[in-house]
This record gives structure tokens, C-alpha cells and sequence, in this order.
């Protein structure tokens, strides 16, 4: 309950408070009506989502923005007489409830109509009455109305709404196309003189009646794009992954510093092989010798360990990739590329080798205990301190987000002072520790960088999903630099992570509307140019990913790309694997063409087919994300490492299964 609060304040504050809506009384309405009551109890969860949903019947619901900015155009005063046309899942009606004398609404639907008598009665709306019938010719026994408001688009403004208006009363409705409207606020200054203000671009459903448009709407079907066209002449046809030339492409992008190659999904082998192939052609050719990975450090040790030929892992070590969701690297895709690092490394000297790290911070527990191991080795009196130390956090091991919790309760942080006093000591004997092994104190270092900016993230996750976030792709940031540093000015660096960490932030609704920002866009803050952003995507197949956070791995089928989203149109390129050069000056006209922002699929180690409008789709502007984008049409799920190791085995290290 307390989620949809805080969900509820945060949709007030960014997508109505920052786009400009002032009104406190529609403000503070806002804050107080629970708009998971107005929708299908499948899609409560996405209520405060800054998009249109679907109800019964075919309807919607809209956008909180856009109800906030009709009612803000109504100006309604504590005494006005309102008029809803269309009233849907009733969520508008009951704010109105909140601003005006009384509402009286109408809906075209019965099985809608009912369903909000239902919720204006659990909510206590006693001054909204409901009927059903044809909105477009008013309710002439109530009127005159001091305000209209019409949630439906029709192809002009209906004569009998103008009549019921009152003098100064104002009527906001969308008129234009059924696919697109003008939203217009028209104000009755005079027995037959009205005002007319065009408020912008929308896109309603379309309003239906005697002065509305005839019958049921018909199918809209997408034109051929000029976009499209475009982008068929700008796909280059990419051969196999397994052919010699699939990787030859991103020698174009080879003199970056840092290549990020990007995913749509957790559990899409294309996305993984490709990478590894790619990967390779940047260690054997362009002298590339980090791989860092969205892994979490601790895990992602044990791996380099094994490549870089670094000797067993300490008999205490716990095995990687135990936690949710394994199947993201104990993967036999993973398994082949971590194969062929090895053999790689194994003629090199060391400081040739290429390294595999992990950028996440999500394994708080294993980097304690991996700090404590080395200082049991190096510094046993650091040691005792450290581990009293790390103490504080012990009771919350198995489930960090607890620490987070009871921080915002007890109202302070009570690890913070301990966890970076911990890093400060360890950094201040730098010099003494990394005399005798260099990457064993560079893992240390890292470990406990990790374990003060878990603390932090943990608390943060209670603030809010954009703090948590950001904390997390700043700490991905800080650990890809401090790589860099670490390996010297020539080294560069290759980083796997999904395309919502590598697609620049700023060009998504994430970094738009939601406050976030990410990898991708901290490295082309930092390095310019020499940062390549290379995102993925597909148009359907299938996938490995839960249903929830914590449940099993299952193979599911993706559903076809939406006719909206950039994905579809890549689809009508007809091409089964391309690449997209996305770089300033490559293909102008399709560069430009793709920046009217549609949307992308994101999907992560949760898919949800049944709710992908919402869980899985954000609107983006292609072109400023990626500086490329390859094409994948139809892909397959991950296939992951057995569950288990024969006692002795060990043919599966350095999984460890
Ligand atoms: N504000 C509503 C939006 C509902 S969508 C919400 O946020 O939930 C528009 C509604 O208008 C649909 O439910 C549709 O059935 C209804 N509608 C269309 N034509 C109508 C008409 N002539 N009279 C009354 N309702 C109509």
C-alpha cells in the first residue's frame, strides 16, 4: 500500500510538477486519488506508469499527465456543475470529485459505466452520478454546465456540448483525425460567442454519438514509412555470427577506448554470442584487454582468476553465480567465450592478458567475505578490525534490502561510518599491500569500494527507483574507471551490459522523464568519442527469463514487435541479421528519419508477455541512443549450465556448479 503512496508522489512529481502543472488543488487531488483502483487488476502494478493503460472494453485510461492537463485547462472552482463525457475507468471523475460542486458523468459503455458507480462508491464520491448513453448530446436536465470536459475524440466540437455551456464556462476536448487530435479548450464569453484555444497534439480514443463519429472505429493501418525506407538502404547485411566475417565490422568503431555492447534481453543467445565474437576481434586485433561485464565483482573474480590463469580461488570461496538470475552468465554461450579467453591468455605474459570483471554491486555478502580473505592473508591485525567492522551488516546478509529498511526507519545510516572507514584504511596501505601482489589488492580495493556503495544503494532503494538506479550505474561507472586507471593509459576496454545500461540514458524515457541516467551516457560524458554505445534488438523468438524477481528460469516466446516501435520497422528491413551505423554524417536521411522517438522493447530477467506494452516497452529516440544498433530478427533463449557438478568434477570450473 505504501508502494502505490510513494509511486502516486513520485508520478505527481515528474510527470506532472516537472511538465508544469501548478494547480495545488489538482495537485494535492492527484496525490490523494489511488488510480490502481481504476485499472484491470492484472495492470495495478503499472498505474503510476507515465503512459495510457487499457480497461475493459477496448478502452483506456489516460495518462496521468493528460488528465492533469485537461482538468488544469477546466479551471475548475469549488462550486462549478461538471459534465464528463466518457468517463472510462472513472480515475477523472473522481478527481474532478475532489475539485468541483458535483459531476455528472456519462459513458457510452454500460459494463464501464458500472464499473465506476462501483469505484465512485468505494471511494466515497458521493457528488458524481454515472449514467450510460451518447455523451454528445449532453445531459440537458442539469445543464447548464460550468465546465465539459470530454475524454473521447471527435471530429468537431458536438453543437449540443456549446449549448450547455455556461456563460464563462469552459469545455476541453480533443478534435481532429481518429488518430490523432488538437486538444481544445473552448470558453462561452457570450450567449453566442465562444473562444477557442488550441492546447496541442493528442491521442484519444474516438468519441462516438449522434454528433461524434458513426459507428465502431475503423482499423487504422500503419503507412509505409519514409523511415522505413530509409533504414532498408542504411541495413547492412551482417553474415552469420558463426561466419568469419560477422565480427569484421566493428573495426570501423576499433580506435574507441570503450565499446559497450548492449542487449534487449538477459537470456538471448544471439546477443551473447555475438558480444563474444566481437569481444574477440577486439582483444586479438585492436588490443582490447578488459571485459567488464553486468556481473557482480565478487563473481566475476573467480572467472578472471581461471582466465587470466591466476590460480585456484581459496577453498572457502563460495561458487559464482549462485544468486538469481544464474542463468545470465552460467550460460553455455558464457562458458565458450570464458573457454576461449582462457586459451587466449594462457601463451600471453601477464600483462597481456585480457581480464573479466563485473561492474554490478549486488553481492554485498561475497565481497565482504573476499576482503576479509585477503586481509586474513596479508594483514591479519586489519583483518580483526575489518571484520568487527563489516559486523554491522551481518544481520542483514541474506537479504540486504532489509539493511535499507530499517536505515529509513531508525532514520540513520548505521553502517555508512564503518563501511567507508573500512575503505579508507584499505586504500591508506595501499602501498605497503600492492608491493607484494598487484590484482590481488586491486580485487580487495574493488571489493570494498563495492561493499560502501552497496550500503549506500540499499538505503537509496527506499527513496526511490531513480536514486537506487543511478547510484548502481554510477558505481558500474566508477568501477570501469578505476579498471581503466588501474591496467594503464593504454588500455581499453570492452563492456557487456543490457542496452538500458549502454543506450544513453538521455535519449530514453529513463533519463527523460524518470530522473535516470546510466553507463552509456556517463561514458559519453567522460570520454566523447571515444566511447561506442552498440545496442541490440530482435523481433521475435524466444527468451530465457522468470516471471518474477526470484522465480525459475523459464523459455518463453517473445511476441512479434508492436506496429509502433522501432523494432517493427527494422523488422520490415526483411533482413535477418544487419547493422545499423547510427554515427553522426553515415546515412543522414535515415539517422534523421529514426529521430521521431517511438518505442523500443526492453526486456530483462523478467518477461511478461501478456503485459509487454507496459512492462517492456519505453519510448526512445533510436539515433541519440546507440551509436550502432545490429539486428538480430528472430533469436533464441540462452541455454543454461546444469544445475549441478558431479562430486570431483571439475571439468565445469570455474563455474563451480
Ligand atoms: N478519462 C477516462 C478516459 C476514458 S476513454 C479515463 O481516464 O479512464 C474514453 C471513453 O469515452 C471510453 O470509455 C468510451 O467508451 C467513451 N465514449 C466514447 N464515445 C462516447 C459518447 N458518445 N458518450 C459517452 N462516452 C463515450
Amino acid at each position: 500500500m505504501t508502494d502505490f503512496k510513494n509511486r502516486r508522489e513520485a508520478m505527481v512529481d515528474t510527470q506532472l510538477v516537472a511538465r508544469g502543472i501548478r494547480d495545488p488543488q489538482l495537485l494535492a487531488a492527484m496525490r490523494e486519488v489511488s488510480r490502481e483502483m481504476f485499472v484491470p487488476p492484472g495492470l495495478a502494478e503499472f498505474a503510476y506508469e507515465d503512459t495510457p493503460l487499457p480497461i475493459e472494453a477496448g478502452q483506456t485510461i489516460s495518462q496521468p499527465y493528460i488528465v492533469a492537463l485537461m482538468l488544469e485547462a477546466a479551471e475548475i472552482q469549488p462550486d462549478d456543475r461538471i459534465l464528463e463525457i466518457g468517463v472510462g475507468s472513472g480515475y477523472a471523475a473522481a478527481v474532478m470529485s475532489r475539485l468541483g460542486r458535483r459531476v455528472h458523468a456519462i459513458e457510452r459503455q454500460e459494463e464501464l459505466a458500472a464499473l465506476a458507480r462501483n469505484r465512485m462508491a468505494q471511494l466515497g464520491c458521493e457528488n458524481v452520478v454515472v449514467r450510460t448513453g451518447d455523451g454528445t448530446r449532453g445531459w440537458p436536465e442539469n445543464a447548464p454546465f460550468d465546465v465539459i470536459l470530454v475524454a473521447a475524440g471527435g471530429p468537431a466540437v458536438p453543437r449540443p456540448l456549446r449549448e450547455q455551456l455556461a456563460i464563462d464556462g469552459r469545455l476541453v476536448i480533443p478534435v481532429g483525425g481518429t488518430d490523432e487530435q488538437r486538444l481544445m479548450r473552448v470558453t462561452r464569453t457570450g450567449d453566442e460567442e465562444f473562444f477557442e484555444e488550441d492546447l496541442g497534439a493528442v491521442r484519444f480514443v474516438p468519441l462516438i454519438g449522434a454528433h461524434g463519429w458513426r459507428g465502431e472505429e475503423k482499423a487504422v493501418v500503419a503507412p509505409r514509412t519514409a523511415a522505413g525506407d530509409w533504414l532498408r538502404d542504411a541495413a547492412e547485411r551482417l553474415p552469420g555470427i558463426d561466419d568469419a566475417g560477422f565480427a569484421h565490422f566493428i573495426d570501423r568503431f576499433a580506435d574507441a577506448r570503450v565499446i559497450l555492447l548492449g542487449e534487449a534481453s538477459h537470456g538471448t543467445s544471439e546477443f551473447y554470442r555475438a558480444r563474444a565474437v566481437i569481444t574477440r576481434r577486439l582483444i586479438e586485433e585492436h588490443g582490447f584487454t578488459i571485459v567488464a561485464v553486468e556481473a557482480d565483482w565478487p563473481d566475476a573474480a573467480a572467472i578472471d582468476r581461471h582466465v587470466r590463469l591466476r590460480g585456484e580461488p581459496a577453498a572457502t570461496a563460495a561458487p559464482p553465480f549462485r544468486r538469481f538470475p544464474s542463468w545470465m552468465w552460467k550460460n553455455r554461450d558464457v562458458e565458450a567465450f570464458v573457454t576461449w579467453l582462457r586459451r587466449w591468455n594462457e601463451g600471453r605474459e601477464s600483462t597481456r592478458r585480457a581480464g573479466f570483471y563485473g561492474l554490478d554491486l549486488y553481492n554485498m555478502t561475497g565481497s565482504i567475505d573476499a576482503v576479509l580473505t585477503y586481509l586474513d592473508r596479508e594483514d591479519p591485525e586489519a583483518a580483526a578490525v575489518a571484520r568487527e567492522r563489516y559486523a554491522c551488516l551481518a544481520p542483514f546478509g541474506s537479504d540486504p534490502a532489509s539493511y535499507g529498511r530499517m536505515a529509513i526507519s531508525e532514520g540513520y545510516a548505521r553502517c555508512e561510518e564503518a563501511v567507508i572507514a573500512q575503505l579508507r584504511d584499505l586504500f591508506l596501505r595501499a602501498r605497503a599491500y600492492e608491493a607484494d601482489e598487484g590484482d590481488d589488492f586491486l580485487d580487495a580495493a574493488q571489493n570494498a569500494r563495492l561493499v560502501a556503495n552497496a550500503e549506500a544503494y540499499y538505503r537509496a532503494m527506499f527513496y526511490g527507483a531513480a536514486e537506487s538506479w543511478n547510484l548502481r550505474d554510477r558505481h558500474m561507472f566508477d568501477t570501469l574507471k578505476f579498471l581503466l586507471a588501474a591496467k594503464g593509459k593504454a588500455a581499453k576496454a570492452v563492456v557487456w551490459a543490457h542496452n538500458s545500461h549502454i543506450g544513453d540514458a538521455r535519449a530514453t524515457d529513463m533519463g527523460r522523464n524518470r530522473g535516470e541516467l546510466n553507463i552509456g551516457q556517463l561514458c559519453r560524458e567522460h570520454y566523447g568519442d571515444a566511447a561506442r554505445l552498440i545496442g541490440f534488438g530482435t523481433h521475435d523468438g524466444t527468451v530465457a527469463a522468470a516471471t518474477d524477481w526470484d522465480g525459475e528460469m523459464e523459455v518463453k516466446q517473445v511476441n512479434p514487435s508492436r506496429p509502433d516501435s522501432y523494432e517493427r520497422l527494422c523488422h520490415e528491413v526483411g533482413q535477418e541479421i544487419f547493422l545499423l551505423d547510427l554515427r553522426d554524417g553515415v546515412h543522414p536521411e535515415a539517422r534523421a528519419a529514426l529521430l521521431e522517438p517511438r518505442l523500443e522493447r526492453f526486456i530483462g530477467v523478467i518477461y511478461r508477455p501478456e503485459t509487454e506494452r507496459w512492462s517492456h516497452y519505453s519510448t526512445a529516440i533510436l539515433p541519440e541512443q546507440f551509436d550502432a544498433w545490429i539486428w538480430f530478427d528472430r533469436t533464441t533463449a540462452v541455454t543454461p549450465l546444469p544445475g549441478r557438478q558431479e562430486p570431483g568434477a571439475r571439468d565445469t570450473f570455474p563455474f563451480g556448479l
